[in-house]
């Protein structure tokens, strides 16, 4: 009995101290599961012009954006039943793996060590990465970063292909692209390296930067999932939807739309 009492005790000890945390139930997030959820949540970009931002009434907006209202209405058939969540290039994968979203629209490169923990659909456009610097810079191509610094934004694929290609070169990581245009303009380093898609949208906006023109790699857009079997179904309308998309000429007039074109 005593040893009983004692036992109990400990276990309670245990439980209020933290020791044994209770375990977060996971989300399901199957096509059937979302069906009857009767909503989709997708993470898309808000810092990435055109791809995902809001718009002037605070609206979720962009190429990416639309494609997940194209996911949704495929899903529903029916507008609306999609729940946005904001993510960032280093926050987009956590959120997929806490399963705060069922999938990520946000400019997200396939990459071999991606594939390793995600899955992903068929890619809906091709990026490259460049090279972003202050007017007038010396920079004039990715090999002239030897010896200098560059800014990355953490958890893109841009710090491997600079490393790659530019083995003696500093790297600055930032949060965010507003982050890293504030570290290129005060002088913290000589370029920023992303995707064409993105800095084209931060040179446009900020008459002091110019965009590089060569490209250094290609950046294959694609929707990421969580890895496994609960994902199958969903990878499998989602793929419908960029085939579809990409084959009625529908991803062409949005690229249109939003001014996405190969520079
Ligand atoms: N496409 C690149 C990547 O997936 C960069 C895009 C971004 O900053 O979201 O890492």
């Amino acid at each position: 009995m005593y040893k009983k009492i004692a036992l109990l005790l400990i276990l309670v000890m245990f439980v209020f101290c933290g020791c044994v945390k209770p375990q977060k139930e996971p989300v399901p997030s199957t096509l059937d599961d979302i069906t009857k959820r009767g909503s989709v949540i997708i993470g898309v970009k808000t810092d990435t012009y055109p791809f995902g931002f809001k718009d002037k009434n605070g609206k979720y907006a962009g190429y990416d954006v639309d494609l997940a209202n194209m996911i949704g209405e495929q899903i529903f058939g029916k507008k609306g039943k999609v729940k946005f969540v904001p993510v960032t290039a280093s926050d987009r994968m956590m959120k997929l793996f806490s399963e705060d979203v069922d999938m990520v629209v946000a400019t997200m490169s396939v990459t071999p060590a991606r594939l390793q923990i995600l899955d992903f659909s068929d890619p809906y456009y091709i990026a490259g990465q460049a090279v972003l610097v202050k007017r007038g810079s010396k920079i004039k191509g990715i090999r002239d970063l030897n010896g200098k610094k560059a800014i990355i934004v953490f958890g893109t694929s841009s710090e491997g292909s600079l490393r790659a290609a530019v083995p003696n070169v500093s790297i600055i990581g930032y949060k965010t692209y507003s982050e890293a245009v504030k570290g290129l303009k005060q002088g913290k380093a000589d370029a920023i390296v992303s995707d064409d898609t993105i800095l084209i949208g931060l040179s446009l906006k900020d008459g002091s930067l110019v965009m590089l023109p060569k490209r250094y790699s290609r950046e294959p857009y694609a929707v990421a999932f969580r890895k496994g079997e609960e994902s199958e179904d969903l990878v499998r309308v989602v793929n419908d939807v960029i085939n579809e998309a990409a084959h009625n000429g529908t991803l062409r007039k949005l690229q249109k739309n939003y001014g996405i074109k190969k520079y």
